[in-house]
């Protein structure tokens, strides 16, 4: 573990290598979709998401004055939504059937940025939704956890994630990685960034799971 920062869920030892290939997933708008109850969310609090950009701050405002919320405020309305996951936070449509037929060819590991302090209720709505993969939830860097996840591997990695920088991170540490974007919410589609290079992208999960197979066969 890197000093300092905090990770939770089995040690990447302990997790089973059962394939040469490895799917590693991240969560929130991949395998559970966090922008459309986010805004739901914001709503509540009497503010709206309108992306004019790719990222959150100086996106939201409040209904009632038009001011933007600050990046402070939208890390309360993130961590409460954390708390709150297991009743606002719903599966990606047609995840559960593509993971179960994508884990006939590769492992499958969840790799989620989400405060580690929330896995155990991340466990419980993953589990309940039948995605029972194993999860590492950590403020590393997503490439330096990927490279010890391929440590013991002999067979290629796919990688799949809605943030453009941590495809990029983990072509960094694993150069040889297959990478894929998939984001859940069409709110941001107009104002997504570059990807790097090779990257492939995927609007839904009928859509990544035939380029996943692709890569998986290539
Ligand atoms: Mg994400």
């Amino acid at each position: 573990m890197t000093k300092g920062l905090v990770t939770a869920g089995p040690a990447i030892e302990t997790i089973p290598v059962t394939k040469p290939d490895l799917l590693l997933l991240d969560i929130d708008e991949v395998v559970l979709h966090f922008i459309d109850p986010f805004s739901t969310l914001l709503e509540e609090f009497g503010a709206r998401l309108t992306p004019s950009s790719f990222r959150l701050t100086g996106n939201v405002h409040s209904i009632a004055t038009g001011a933007a919320v600050s990046g402070n405020e939208l890390d309360r309305v993130t961590q409460r939504l954390y708390e709150e996951q297991e009743e606002r936070q719903m599966p990606v449509e047609g995840v559960g059937p593509a993971l179960t037929a994508l884990s006939e060819l590769a492992d499958i590991v969840f790799l989620t940025a989400m405060t580690p302090s929330h896995y155990e209720s991340r466990r419980r709505l993953l589990d309940k939704a039948g995605l029972r993969f194993p999860m590492i939830a950590t403020q590393r860097s997503k490439g330096g956890v990927a490279a010890e996840l391929m440590e013991k591997r002999t067979g290629r990695l796919v990688f799949v994630d809605d943030l453009p920088p941590n495809l990029v991170a983990v072509s960094r540490s694993v150069p040889e990685a297959r990478l894929v974007h998939l984001m859940a919410t069409t709110l941001f589609r107009d104002c997504l960034p570059p990807l790097p290079p090779g990257a492939r992208q995927a609007k839904n999960w009928p859509e990544a799971t035939d380029v996943i197979r692709s890569l998986l066969a290539a």
